[in-house]
């Protein structure tokens, strides 16, 4: 058979929450015709089919015996395993094993996670790397709207905007497909760096890191001294509008720009650019929301959209460009330590009643601690003994990561289920090898609330397992029936669907036949729902167009205070530095830095500097520099860049070893979501 005679398998990229189409035939990519991507793919998703045939690949479970990882036969590693789960509880109570799970498991294997900590494990420390990536605007959003749906619209809408204010994000670099979306409008970006989103945009604001909050006050300042406050819509969509303007009113333009930088004209150019737009769009990435205080600054940019009545309106709003590939079904369906499926809270008792009957027990734990909090608990007293890890690179990811590189290692027992031996595999006593993307079907829900089917098209490597295998393995192990944690996606993803019913997400309306038909399927999907006219089949494109989620159906505006960044700039550490993606890495490069050509474009860890800042310190463009933080140092090549600003210094945070910017980055957490402050802390720039 030829390539071009090769059957076609319909599926979606491997990476991040646009959540391309594609299909593969013969281990070749190509791209699908699809709302999000429209027939096109970025470097990450053309390149992808390379991680099928990797050599990196991992085939046989490892297990560390006199200091070194071995391979082992399954089940010799799965005995290992539970035998040392079993001797922790029994010792030291359930709550000493944690589980940290990931983004990008499809919905099946969130749910079975969840599941499987809960019911077979009995413990309540469960969380997950999305706390790292979008938190605070998931909390942000259910204050405002009572409900987190990243964009409670389809991507399609972005196309009849007029006006965008993007806050944070950089699309033209972490989903190229993505800025087509935004052609027909005039753009404004927030960011401190002059991006390649930047370099797009009709108007480019550029505060200094840790200040959106008093940029985002400003401009409802100038919304309401300017004479666009929708005041209509106000009173009948919204309420807190006062308690929100008290403290807005005292952030006249020439304050915010003595905070900020941004200059009283851009604010007011930029207000102005939104209230004339017929369509206008707030968005916010991980830029603005990675903050100490990130969740008060996405309530801050809501007030602003609030303010010129724009969400819940169609062709207009605000939305939260998710990251990870499934970030949004990642937090729906109970791998979060204070949420059960179907995005239920978990301290709610009719939430806890409806799960048990779902799962056929008699109790279930409570809340647990937040990622950060769980990883700094580790092998302390109280805290976890034992972590299991599925789907996550927390030795490269997580923040402070010196220190929890050493919580790792203070651990009874690590488990790592991965592909390849990454970072944290490679410091685990247990490493599991497990199928990904291709060589396995299950659902995603991508950034606008679509539930996607990821059809299989290869056959995995002889020698590894699914998740849910590995998951069935241990919970029988640990005394649970087999039939309790199915193994194939469908039949989890029908129990999930149960599990759903009646909650915030609810996906009892889908199912893999709608999904392989192609109906376009945006949660809540209950049974036999209503149909938005126009659309296909029973979902809710558009979430909030006749009121919002909360009981009275009325949008909140949160009163929030600017505060800083937890970590200013002082005499020692005199620059700040903020982190994010290249184009042609993802997340903690586990995955990206085996592809050949993507890896070639960018193969080592550098640090964006303004020349000025750069001479000051003794470096060129280059150099090698050491970036110092109280936390760690980081090597880096210099690259000198004159639009940065001469008081910051930015870093991608894809790369391992002595290149990691998270051995730099400040675990402050947000008081709402517990995010970690990962977009700014205090550095210097050494020679080396
Ligand atoms: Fe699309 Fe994102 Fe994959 Fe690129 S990485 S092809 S933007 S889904």
């Amino acid at each position: 058979m030829t390539r071009t005679d090769a059957p076609k398998t319909d599926t979606h990229c491997p990476y991040c929450a646009l959540q391309c189409a594609m299909s593969i035939a013969d281990g070749v990519v190509s791209p699908r015709e699809f709302p999000t991507n429209r027939g096109g793919l970025c470097q990450k998703g053309w390149t992808s089919a390379e991680l099928l045939t990797s050599p990196a690949r991992l085939t046989t479970p490892l297990v560390r015996r006199d200091g070194e990882l071995r391979p082992a036969a399954w089940d010799e590693a799965l005995d290992v395993v539970a035998a040392k789960l079993r001797a922790l509880r029994a010792e030291h109570g359930p709550d000493s094993v944690g589980v940290f799970g990931g983004g990008g498991l499809t919905n099946e294997k969130s749910y079975l996670l969840g599941k499987f900590a809960r019911v077979a494990l009995g413990t309540s420390q469960i969380d997950y790397n999305g706390r790292f990536c979008m938190s605070s605007a998931a909390a942000a959003g259910l204050r405002a709207f009572g409900l987190d749906r990243g964009l409670p619209f389809p991507v399609a809408d972005l196309d009849r905007a007029d006006a965008v204010l993007l806050v944070g994000g950089n699309p033209a670099e972490t989903m190229p497909p993505f800025v087509q979306h935004l052609r027909g409008a005039r753009l404004v970006v927030v960011d401190p760096r002059r991006t390649a989103t930047a370099e797009l945009a009709t108007l480019h604001l550029q505060p200094a890191p840790g200040t959106d909050l008093a940029l985002a006050l400003g401009l409802l300042h100038s919304v309401v001294a300017d004479g666009h406050l929708d005041e209509e819509y106000l009173a009948e969509r919204t309420t807190g509008f006062d308690e929100a303007w008290r403290i807005a009113a005292t952030w006249w333009p020439e304050r915010v720009e003595r905070v900020t930088g941004v200059p009283v004209a851009d604010q007011r150019a930029a207000v102005r650019l939104l209230a004339e737009a017929e369509n206008a769009v707030v968005l916010t990435g991980r830029g603005t929301e990675q903050h100490a205080g990130g969740t008060d600054t996405v309530s801050a940019w809501i007030n602003l959209a609030l303010s010129l009545g724009l969400p819940g309106r169609r062709y207009s709003g605000y939305g939260c460009l998710t990251g990870q590939g499934n970030g949004q079904g990642g937090r729906e369906h109970g791998q979060k330590a204070d949420q059960l499926p179907g995005y239920r809270k978990i301290d709610d008792p009719a939430a806890r009643e409806h799960v048990k009957g779902v799962w056929g027990v008699d109790d279930l734990p409570g809340p647990g601690r937040s990622a950060y909090e769980l990883l700094d608990a580790l092998g302390q007293p109280g805290g976890p003994r034992a972590l299991l890890v599925f789907g996550s690179n927390v030795v490269v990811s997580a923040p402070h990561s010196r220190h929890v590189a050493d919580r790792l290692a203070a651990l009874d027992l690590l488990v790592v289920a991965d592909l390849v031996l990454s970072e944290t595999a490679a410091v685990a006593d247990v490493v599991l090898p497990v199928t990904q993307w291709a060589e396995e079907s299950g659902t995603m829900t991508n950034l606008e609330g679509r539930v996607l089917l990821r059809q299989r098209a290869v056959a995995p490597p002889e020698g590894v397992r699914g998740d849910l295998d590995v998951l069935q393995g241990l919970a029988t192990r640990l005394g649970q029936p087999a039939e309790r944690f199915p193994t194939e996606p469908e039949v989890v993803f029908e129990e999930l669907r149960r599990a759903s019913a009646g909650g915030p997400a609810d996906y009892s309306g889908v199912t893999y036949r709608r999904l392989r038909d192609g109906e376009a399927l945006h949660w809540p999907v209950a049974a036999g729902g209503p149909a938005e006219p126009g659309t296909i089949g029973r979902g809710t494109p558009r979430v909030f167009l006749d009121r919002f989620a909360h009981p009275d159906g009325l949008a909140r505006f949160v009163p929030v205070e600017h505060r800083g960044p937890a970590e200013p700039p002082d005499a020692e550490y005199p620059l700040q530095a903020t982190t994010g993606r290249v184009l042609q890495h993802y997340q903690s490069g586990a995955q990206t830095r085996l592809v050949a050509e993507l890896n070639a474009a960018e193969p080592e860890a550098y640090v964006e500097v303004h020349p000025d800042t750069a001479t000051r310190a003794g470096l060129a463009h280059g150099d090698r520099a050491a970036v110092v933080s109280r936390r760690g140092r980081t090597l880096a090549r210099v690259r000198c860049v004159p639009s940065m600003r001469v008081d910051v210094v930015f870093l991608p945070f894809h790369y391992a070893g002595e290149g990691r910017a998270n051995l730099l980055t400040n675990p402050a957490l947000d008081p709402t979501s517990r995010m970690p402050e990962f977009k700014v802390c205090a550095v210097r720039l050494e020679t080396v």
